[in-house]
């Protein structure tokens, strides 16, 4: 968020910014690169963003603008699209197409993302200029909402504010779609609708107590804190960042600064975003507490409250720490959201405080919960993730499919660059092992990293341009890789590898045209047991969870599945019998031992003298972001003979 630092104009910005810039160097935070310095070469990500590529040129800005013209008055050519979209959250994917198509844009070029980008933002500014007064909006009754609001009739439960389906949650979107215009695309437009639009959220809020704000947020918010202290950055204007407080739930707020784990019953993706809102309130003004409570919620979620793959919650609420039963039996598994959620907590607390540990779990949560997320084939988002043994997920389809899971799913596949690499000063830093060329302008700097990880275990990076030779560039040593077991090279001679797993090994020299870095990252097969201690259990190949397909079937979109009154997006098939789920028979307690490779294919085991009963015995256990249109089984229910 430094745009905003070069318009400083006044004094009083200046001291703000001063302050600002004084924290920012106070520490060794990591800077990540901008998505448009990175670009993915062929391999699985670059496949996952072109395919949500194709979904969002499926998708009708005219349709998604609908909500917005309506609520200002102006005729709209076409209708709202269905769902989740003409049924009381009108607008919310429109928010998120913004961070979508910014995301695309930066991260592909291309240039119908950048027409389709400016279209949007002429269009929603139409309707801001006719409403007149900063708001803009899609849900219907917005503008009689916040009129309401601002002469203080309020009342909030969860999921509705003034009786309306949490309104705070879908401005949120267009808040950070605005956002994300502006910061990742470069759309100064963007710039001044957010800030009229937040001026107008902020005259309505300061007719409010604190307390009557408080109650407003006992509804869903998503990040609007996050928002409001991006927009102190990008304008260098306090009252922005005391909005952000204001906006903070204290509710969840004080405990996890008491370092207190109450979230069990509490629904997550409520909660995740509003975290992230604290986090960027600390970056920005140094407060201890709001860091202290973001990094205590990080840990307990990520290691309490977390399956295999990464994700979190069951029916979206989190279930109690020490009994997963319903993470078992139940068809509503890990939400997408919420894993899209906690990478952006934990890109942010990685960037500011450099440890790995946050980094291991990012890329566990990208490929085997994101990536697994979007159907390779017509690009349809996944809601639930079920872990339960054989049960399956069903997709969404462009026409017919507005759920959160679809608005956040667009911008999830568009910015897989934002983490590949970062920097410190005049170092570089690789943290994650993906085909990708990233162009650091600044330093001269073009390197490309070259892999079909993790269908290899090797990546070779390439020094393809430099100007000032020396400085080093660190790589990151898996937590997943044994010690010892790393191997680097440089223009072929070894490396010697000091340094332990979770760590960065660091390469300092005076690079030139030409060095190439080879880098050996042996994967071991491992298990991993369900957090609450019950006999259930995950293999793992290096960071990549195995999954075996117990039955195919056709893909299941929210049409074929018959919408519900959920929107269609629960997989409501038939329950296979949990008794006669596959399950490891066995004495021994090293399960992964007896995983035998299939010949030719790459990541692909047998457990033929584990698996029963015998009808189960030959499956095929291969990387669940591979499997789709299927049962499988993630999580095996483990008996002795
Ligand atoms: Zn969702």
């Amino acid at each position: 968020m430094k745009p905003g630092l070069s318009l400083v104009k006044t004094l009083s910005l200046l001291v703000f910014s001063l302050f600002v810039l004084v924290l920012s160097h106070g520490q060794s935070k990591q800077h990540a690169f901008q998505l448009k310095q990175v670009t993915l070469l062929p391999g699985i990500f670059k496949d996952a963003q072109q395919t949500d590529m194709k979904y969002m040129l499926a998708l009708d800005p005219e349709r998604l603008l609908a909500p917005f013209l309506k609520e200002a008055g102006i005729k709209s050519e076409k209708e709202n699209y269905p769902n989740w979209e003409n049924t009381g959250l009108d607008g919310h994917i429109g928010g998120h197409y913004l961070s979508a198509l910014s995301n695309m844009y930066a991260a592909t070029g291309d240039e119908r993302m950048n027409q389709r980008l400016d279209y949007m933002l002429m269009e929603l500014k139409r309707c801001q200029d006719k409403i007149g007064t900063g708001y803009l909006g899609g849900m219907p009754g917005g503008i009689a909402m916040w009129n309401d609001i601002g002469n203080g009739r309020i009342t909030s439960d969860t999921f509705a504010l003034n009786g309306k389906w949490v309104p705070l949650y879908n401005i949120h979107k267009l808040l950070a779609g605005l956002r994300d215009a502006y910061t990742i695309a470069g759309k100064p437009l963007a710039k001044d609708m957010l800030v009229r639009l937040t001026d107008f959220i902020d005259s309505v809020s300061g007719k409010l107590s604190d307390d009557q704000v408080q109650i407003m947020l006992f509804s869903e918010q998503g990040s609007m804190n996050e928002v409001f202290a991006d927009l102190a950055v990008i304008t260098g204007n306090n009252k922005y960042l005391l909005l952000a407080r204001k906006y903070s739930h204290r509710m969840i707020l004080d405990p996890l600064i008491a370092g207190e784990d109450k979230l069990t019953g509490l629904h997550a993706n409520m909660q995740i975003p509003k975290v992230v809102g604290f986090n960027r309130i600390s970056e920005v003004d140094g407060d201890t507490a709001y860091a202290k409570a973001a990094r205590f919620f990080w840990q307990t979620v990520v290691k309490n409250r977390s399956v295999v793959i990464g994700g979190n919650s069951v029916s979206e609420h989190f279930n109690p720490s020490d009994d997963y039963t319903t993470m078992i039996t139940g068809i509503a598994g890990p939400e997408t959201c919420n894993t899209y959620n906690m990478l952006k907590l934990t890109k942010d607390i990685f960037l500011t405080d450099g440890k790995l540990r946050y980094m291991d779990y990012y890329e566990r949560a990208i490929y085997n919960h994101i990536l697994s997320s979007q159907h390779p084939g017509n690009g349809g988002f996944v809601y639930y993730t079920p872990m339960r043994p054989g049960h399956y997920r069903v997709y969404s389809k462009p026409d017919d499919c507005m759920w959160c899971c679809v608005g956040s799913g667009m911008e999830n596949h568009g910015k897989y660059g934002e983490l590949i690499y970062s920097y410190l000063h005049d170092d570089l830093y690789v943290n994650l092992y993906i085909s990708s060329r990233l162009s650091w302008q600044e330093k001269g700097l073009v390197i490309a990293q070259q892999t079909n990880f993790p269908d290899e275990e090797n990546t070779r990076l390439t020094v393809e341009s430099v100007e000032s030779g020396m400085f080093a560039i660190y790589l990151r040593y898996p937590g997943w890789v044994d010690p010892g077991k790393l191997a680097v090279s440089v223009n072929g001679a070894n490396v010697p590898v000091e340094v332990q797993p979770g760590s960065y090994l660091k390469i300092s020299r005076v690079w030139k045209k030409g060095d190439r870095i080879l880098v050996r990252l042996p994967m071991k097969l491992t298990t991993e047991d369900m957090p609450d201690g019950s006999n259930y259990v995950a293999f793992l190949h290096g960071p990549i969870v195995l999954a075996a397909m117990t039955e195919s079937m056709n893909p299941d979109s929210c049409k074929g599945n018959g919408a519900d009154q959920f929107g269609g997006y629960r997989a409501t098939g038939k329950l296979y019998p949990l008794e006669a789920a596959p399950m490891l028979v066995s004495h021994d307690a090293d399960l992964a031992s007896h995983l035998k490779p299939v010949a030719g294919k790459s990541q692909t085991y047998t457990a033929t003298d584990l698996i029963r009963p015998d009808g189960f015995r030959n499956l095929q256990l291969v990387p669940f972001y591979k499997l789709h249109d299927a049962r499988y089984v993630i999580y095996w229910q483990k008996k002795s003979p």
